[in-house]
């Protein structure tokens, strides 16, 4: 566990975070862009939030560029991301952290867990998966010897444990991973390094102790839990908010508002945000410059009235 030191009861300042007196360890957020595009709407009230939780807590938070999904990125827009964000005012600690960067770790820590006879190589065709009507891969090649010959996906096995976690807005969540998720993949066919997998290893890597991300992956929080359990990790707190909707209740898409924000009127897009996230912003505050509404946000924020809410139409 990450810990600042504890030097006495004087409130220094340690990488720009005030440093706490107690041995507790400081709160460590972060926000996990895919380098897939510009920054949406949706994107930016996930890293609105996301700031405004752990600088509330007095805590870091952290930027890590998602890129291992290599097909998907777009190049150039990591930078893009990241200038969108410093001109909204987001400002981030230490340095920006990418996926890309960890590869060794990833396959060192698969490789823990195949000694340990916890992963499996599937060989199985997209045919066969797609056979499968309820989605749910059920162990096929749990038997096939590690490694296989033929390309292959890399499994972890599941059993039916109950994963349950108290999610800070949408209260109790739990799962029968056998059930209802399955052996879940951790590697690629393509050889690439699952979400699941990286985000376990990576929020570890970066002592994140609280995740502020969108309903959209709530179902997916399980399987991460599961994996911190079969690698002696901690499990952080989870924030999942409301996902935007438009007017008909879908997603956000590049027909609707999911194209680039407008970084030339930062504050009336975090002044949108705020109402948006039910923080009731003053009216007075609608023309002041970002960083005075955004010091405003940290001293007010409160979720409270995003609870149990799974969307939210704009
Ligand atoms: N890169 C992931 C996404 O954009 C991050 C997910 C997460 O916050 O865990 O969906
Ligand atoms: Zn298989």
């Amino acid at each position: 566990m990450h810990r600042l030191q504890n030097a006495g009861r004087d409130s220094g300042k340690t990488n720009g975070v005030d440093r706490v007196t107690t041995d507790k360890p400081i709160p460590i957020g972060r926000f996990a862009p895919s380098p897939t595009g510009s920054l949406h709407l949706g994107s930016l009230y996930t890293a609105l939030a996301g700031f405004l939780h752990a600088r509330s807590l007095r805590g870091k938070w952290l930027i890590r560029i998602d890129d291992l999904d290599t097909p998907r990125n777009i190049k150039g827009s990591a930078d893009t991301i990241l200038a969108t964000l410093d001109a909204f005012g987001l400002h981030w600690d230490d340095n920006v952290d990418y996926q890309s960067r960890h590869l060794d770790l990833y396959n060192d820590r698969l490789n823990d867990l195949a000694k340990n006879g916890l992963i499996y190589p599937c060989t199985c065709s997209r045919k066969t998966l797609s056979s499968i009507g309820s989605g749910i891969y059920p162990g096929i090649c749990r038997s096939k010897p590690y490694p296989p010959e033929a390309p292959h996906a890399l499994r972890v096995k599941t059993d039916s444990r109950i994963i349950a976690f108290r999610d800070e807005l949408q209260g109790l969540i739990s799962h029968n991973l056998a059930e209802q998720d399955g052996d879940f993949i951790l590697k690629r066919k393509d050889r690439i390094i699952a979400y699941q997998f990286a985000v376990v290893i990576d929020d570890d890597r970066q002592h994140i102790n609280h995740i502020v991300r969108g309903c959209d992956l709530l179902d997916e929080t399980p399987k991460q839990i599961y994996l911190q359990q079969l690698l002696g990790l901690a499990t952080p707190a989870y924030m999942h908010l409301p996902v935007i909707v438009d007017s008909q209740g879908y997603k956000l898409s590049k027909q609707t508002r999911a194209t680039a924000v407008d970084s030339k009127a930062p504050e009336a897009v975090i002044f949108e945000l705020l109402q948006l996230l039910k923080q009731n912003p003053p009216h007075e505050l609608q023309h002041t410059p970002v960083n005075e509404l955004l010091d405003w946000a940290v001293a007010h924020w409160n979720p409270v009235s995003l609870k149990n809410t799974r969307k939210l139409a704009i």
